[in-house]
């Protein structure tokens, strides 16, 4: 049997010669997969042969090369099942194997098991398989196969800690760096250590953000943040507006989805001023149809177009306002008919340098915005009850008689005329008497 295998291995082998130098590229390939990229001198590796493409093969051998200072052979190992011969010449590194028929082999077909000696030299080192695969006395097609493995030290000798992937700390947020620790003899990574780099905590801050203004009875709230890591930094509650400051004041009202209504912006505590600049910006949902200056002389004009924000400037040349509390201009808003029913903000901003009295004094005003409820609403509906009837008519009797104030406001002007009075009663008596009559 012995003899048998040396003739099929020598056969083989001068085939593999004559194989190698017709080898067809497009044919099949044998892959070479070692079990680590890297082994440490005295270690073992596996390589794992697999084999592609192959048309069907009764027999078929394998002779490997390596550098022999590198690496000894410890074994070899066929993966296949199924042949009348199997065998591994370790001495020669050469395998062989045959069946007894034409059978498919394509797949894991072979692992060898190398040693990396004691002495092996660092560094990257290959390992090639040649192929010599038959099918009867047809010869197979069958590329080279090789890989390289990198021989590394038994124990590393440590180089000094080196900084890597460095991330720098700011005020806000912690930096950090990895110490890695090389072997100065094979370059492997033998430490990392992920250190901190705490945050500095000094921050840059600017002037203060609001978040809520103030209003007579609500405190606001405001905020610094960071123009350097974007924390918020502070937080400071605004005091109540005192009810004597100046100030500019933008009513809040209700009004049904599809309604106009009129909002006022005043001045209450008025020390005497002669010029006053507002920037009036309003929510989604609300168009300003009309602005109408107050009361308070001089010249006024708006931006020309009433798109939020909405400028709106005053100036009386020949002196100060006397009016203490007046109003400076009402504004005429329709609730989008397709808008979300919500509360819209009407908010006024201004330069504390527009508010200026006759010498070109700047006057220190605070502002407090208001806004619009917008209300779904049925009309006619004034209890809000969802339905439309008598009580609707008692509870709007009560309402204009000064008993209630709980009405649906956006349903009291029924006749749509802009006021609510009686005249909306007799309407809505008519609607549901079976007048001929429609009601907003
Ligand atoms: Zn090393
Ligand atoms: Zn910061």
């Amino acid at each position: 049997m012995k003899k048998i295998i040396s003739v099929l291995l020598a056969l083989i082998l001068v085939c593999s010669l004559v194989s190698v130098v017709s080898a067809d590229t497009s044919g099949a390939r044998l892959d070479l997969t070692p079990s680590s990229v890297s082994v440490a001198q005295g270690s073992v590796v596996t390589v794992t042969v697999s084999l592609t493409g192959a048309e069907v093969a009764k027999s078929g051998g394998l002779q490997f090369a390596y550098d022999s200072s590198v690496f000894e052979t410890v074994s070899g190992e066929w993966k296949l099942t199924g042949a009348m011969l199997k065998d591994f010449n370790a001495s020669k590194s050469a395998a062989a194997i045959a069946f007894g028929s034409a059978t498919d082999i394509n797949g894991d077909i072979f692992a060898l098991k190398l040693k990396a000696r004691d002495t092996a030299a660092i560094g990257s080192t290959t390992i090639t398989v040649t192929p010599a695969l038959k099918n009867g006395s047809k010869d197979i097609d069958c590329a080279v196969g090789s890989t390289t493995v990198a021989i590394k030290c038994k124990t590393h000798t440590a180089g000094a800690a080196v900084k890597e992937n460095f991330v720098n700390a700011n005020c806000g947020f912690d930096g950090s760096y990895d110490e890695v620790v090389y072997c100065t003899v094979c370059g492997d990574e033998i430490s990392r250590e992920t250190k901190t780099i705490p945050a500095t905590g000094k921050h840059v801050t600017g002037g203060w953000v609001i978040d809520k203004k103030p209003t007579l009875t609500e405190t606001g709230l405001k905020h610094k943040v960071c123009s350097v890591c974007g924390k918020t930094v502070m937080t400071e509650t605004i005091p109540v507006v005192d009810p004597n400051a100046p100030r500019v004041e933008v009513e809040s009202k209700r009004v049904g989805l599809g309604r106009s209504v009129d909002v006022n912006i005043s001045i209450k505590n008025n020390p005497g001023i002669a010029a006053m600049k507002l920037l009036v910006s309003y929510d989604e949902g609300l168009t300003l149809d009309k602005v109408t200056f107050g009361d308070i002389g001089g010249q006024s004009i708006t931006s020309p177009k009433l798109t939020s924000p909405v400028i709106l400037n005053w100036f009386n040349g020949d002196g100060n306002l006397a009016a203490t509390n007046t109003v400076y201009a009402t504004l005429t808003f329709t609730a989008d008919a397709d808008t979300v029913t919500e509360f819209k903000n009407i908010a006024i901003d201004f330069d504390p340098e527009d508010v200026v009295d006759i010498n070109e004094n700047e006057v220190e005003f605070v502002s407090i915005d208001g806004g619009i409820d917008v209300l779904k609403y049925i009309p006619g509906d004034i209890n809000d009850d969802g339905k439309v009837n008598n009580k609707d008519i008692i509870r709007l009797f009560h309402y204009l008689s000064g008993i209630t104030d709980e009405v649906n406001e956006a349903a009291t002007d029924v006749n749509i005329d802009g006021a609510v009075n009686n005249k909306d009663i007799t309407t809505l008596f008519k609607y549901l008497s079976g007048w001929d009559i429609k009601i907003y």
